[in-house]
């Protein structure tokens, strides 16, 4: 089935990015544009910018860019036609289909989960094997019920290198196995299972579909491996939206009313087990942006429960800091000092945890402990130090209402004066505006945005731009001196020859339809540097001479190809017998090339 091209644009013509984007991360007017934090990487400082007039999205933090389709399809891990139907919904559009074969991507991420379901019920079949029973033995040994171990699909991976490619080697091929993120193809056609000797965790999307795994070492003589091994981000798994135990705790959250957070899969299974079902855990990285935002779809409230050591103690703040930041309620569940909840609850049972979820802490009566336990809250320079914190942590919050009321609380429990208090958070809020935030709280390392590298060269973009943006002399010009074979990567080839096809209907040109053209990762790369990252381009402002930018990048890509060339031949000439006939002859066309390559070098002088 394909959707007709007018209902795509029928849909981009009705619905305002700015609004569908607005849902995910808050924009502001800036300029001709929106900015807001980039909802593709952590960041505390907005770089993501949204062109409402242009209907696109570029991110100069992590390079990210598209339109509200690949946003749709990269926020919501969903295909093309699938964000294609949820926009229709919003703009209520009701879309015909044409009768054409399935959408290959469509099929792929069928496949996926298809890999990862079977993958699921073979390590399951493994842990009840003979070979599994050690681990078997050790799930039971930490107190985990066979029914719990059926619910939650635990597994066991063998510790052969392959066990499961040769498993799965005849229904699929290598690429698909690896893109599924289970399999490794190491150098010299060596392949290798990811997972070896682990206890195997499913881990679910919302719906419950296995998207990928996290494997817990099982031998100490491994121990050079890694404790925790988890799936690459793959088509069906994206990391920073995929909440650990959210399908089965959807219902419990709802009823309960809030959700309570953990750290590792254990801690919530066993919290499962023993009756409290409304428990999620970030799952293979820290807490993100995005995994708030799933949350606060269920709930308001959430109770964080970390492990009782100074890891966990950070990573609560952290987790507490990002909450607030979005709006919802938090406080914390303490457990005694090296106690993690599944210890705790094993040891407590439900009565001792309830107990201990009856009594959670406010996040101010929260840090107020933290501090009091360093012994901190007696001096007045340890009390100022907890105050600002406190305060930085108001001024996260969205909601001017629930800034009142904490600091109220703060100001009767800690006695301060209430305008000290609001004087400081002004002041917090003024810099925080101005983009300045000063770390008033513990500092937070920020991670840095991940940039997929595509080898492509700022030639090769500038082409793509002033193909696209320039004028009809110089566009001319390039189409009649152009040759395809000259790019060098393979994308940007594909590109350049959709514009040089379309050059005559502006409409397939525009950055909005590009996108839709060109949506895998590196298109969307090249297509948002080109055309939408200024570091990226020449810089000429109003008066830019397009026609001596489109001759020097005829010129350089030239110029490029030979040298290439030139090496190429080179490395042959050492490859062969010297008295071969054909040296000579390549040592004339080497020749021939150098002569080349110093007329236009000579030529891009007086350009
Ligand atoms: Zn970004």
């Amino acid at each position: 089935m394909k959707i007709p091209q007018s209902k795509i644009d029928e849909i981009s013509a009705s619905l305002d990015i700015v609004d569908v984007i607005s849902a995910y991360t808050p924009l502001r007017k800036a300029g001709r544009s929106f900015m807001g934090r980039c909802p593709f990487h952590e960041e505390k400082t907005p770089s993501f910018s949204v062109s409402q007039e242009k209907g696109v999205y570029h991110c100069f933090g992590c390079g990210k860019s598209g339109n509200m389709f690949t946003f749709i399809m990269d926020t919501e891990n969903v295909t093309f036609f699938d964000a294609v139907k949820m926009l229709a919904d919003k703009a209520n559009i009701i879309i015909e289909f044409e009768n054409e074969p399935y959408d290959p991507d469509r099929n792929k991420i069928e496949l996926y989960y298809d890999i990862n379901r079977r993958a699921g019920k073979y390590f399951y079949d493994k842990l009840m094997s003979r070979e599994g029973a050690y681990a078997k033995e050790y799930l039971n040994e930490r107190g985990l019920k066979d029914d719990t171990i059926i619910k939650f699909g635990l597994g066991y991976s063998l510790r052969e290198k392959d066990a499961l490619y040769r498993e799965f080697e005849n229904d699929f091929t290598l690429e698909d196995l690896q893109a599924a993120g289970l399999v490794l193809a190491i150098g010299a056609g060596e392949i290798r299972d990811r997972f070896r000797g682990r206890l195997m965790f499913p881990i679910f999307n919302e719906s419950g579909k296995v998207v990928g795994f996290g494997g817990r070492r099982m031998y100490d003589e491994s121990t050079e491996e890694a404790k925790y091994v988890n799936s690459p981000e793959t088509k069906i798994y994206n990391k920073s939206k995929t909440l650990y135990g959210l399908n089965f705790a959807k219902q419990s959250i709802k009823q309960k009313g809030y959700a309570i957070l953990v750290e590792g899969y254990m801690d919530l299974i066993s919290l499962y087990q023993n009756g409290i079902e409304n428990v999620v855990a970030s799952s293979g990285t820290s807490l993100t942006q995005l995994h708030t935002k799933i949350l606060s779809r269920y709930t308001k409230e959430v109770v964080v429960v970390y492990d009782a050591d100074l890891a966990g103690q950070n990573a609560s703040r952290r987790a507490i800091e990002l909450l607030v930041e979005n709006d919802l309620n938090v406080s914390v569940l303490e457990l005694p000092f090296g106690d993690d909840p599944d210890t705790y609850i094993q040891k407590n049972g439900l009565d001792g945890f309830e107990h201990l979820l009856n009594n959670r802490l406010s996040i101010i009566d929260y840090i107020a402990e933290r501090y009091d336990a360093e012994g901190k809250m007696n001096s007045p320079e340890g009390k100022t130090e907890f105050v600002r914190e406190i305060i930085g942590l108001i001024a996260k919050m969205r909601d001017a209402i629930k800034r009142d009321f904490y600091i109220k609380g703060i100001a009767e429990k800690f006695s301060v004066y209430e305008s000290i208090i609001r004087k400081e958070l002004d002041s917090v809020l003024k810099l925080k505006s101005r983009g300045l935030t000063r770390e008033v709280s513990r500092e937070t390392p920020q991670e840095k945005p991940k940039e997929r590298t595509y080898k492509f060269s700022a030639v090769e973009l500038v082409l793509i731009r002033l193909l696209v943006d320039s004028d009809e002399k110089t566009r001319e010009r390039l189409m009649n001196e152009l040759e395809l074979d000259l790019i060098k990567n393979d994308t940007v080839k594909k590109i350049v020859n959709y514009i040089m096809m379309n050059i005559d209907s502006p409409e397939k040109l525009a950055l909005n339809q590009l996108f839709n053209e060109f949506q895998d990762e590196e298109g969307k790369s090249i297509i948002g540097k080109s055309l939408l990252d200024e570091n990226y381009v020449m810089q000429g402002g109003r008066n830019r001479n397009y026609m001596n930018e489109a001759n020097q990048v005829l010129s350089q890509l030239k110029l490029t190809h030979i040298r290439n060339t030139i090496k190429e031949i080179e490395a042959k000439i050492k490859s062969i017998d010297s008295s071969s006939p054909e040296v000579l002859e390549m040592l004339n066309t080497q020749q021939k090339l150098r002569r080349e390559q110093m007329q236009i070098e000579n030529s891009m002088k007086t350009l």
